[in-house]
Parts: C-alpha cells; structure tokens; sequence
C-alpha cells in the first residue's frame, strides 16, 4: 500500500486488517456486477486492504484488485 492521506486530516493512514469477529478476513463481492470492478476483470470474491486515519479515525478500505 503507498502512502496514503486521510483527506480531512492531511496525515498519513496506517494499515490495518479488517476480520470478522470470528477471525475471517472480510471480502467484497464483485462477481456480477457490470461496473467498474467487472471491467477490471475481478474474481467473484476479492480481499479488502484497509487503512485508518489516527487522527479522526476514518477507515478506508480498499478491493485487492492485484
Ligand atoms: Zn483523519
């Protein structure tokens, strides 16, 4: 993950992981969809990379799209 900026606070996001309660990491669908993440050519399922802000908290997730 490169360097990323929450954009309300300008400072850098820190990695994190996104899992269930019951330990699974979490996972979007993108197998039916016509849109942007169909063109890409995703899989049915795909991981989520996940980044907090440490100042307000925000959390961003991003579709593992490698
Ligand atoms: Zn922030």
């Amino acid at each position: 993950m490169n360097d990323t900026r929450c954009p309300d606070c300008a400072v850098t996001m820190e990695e994190t992981t996104l899992r269930s309660q019951d330990g699974f990491s979490l996972t979007i669908n993108t197998g039916k969809r016509s849109g942007l993440l169909g063109k890409l050519g995703v899989g049915s399922t795909t991981g989520v990379d996940a980044v907090c802000c440490p100042e307000c908290g925000l959390v961003r997730l991003y579709a593992d799209l490698e």
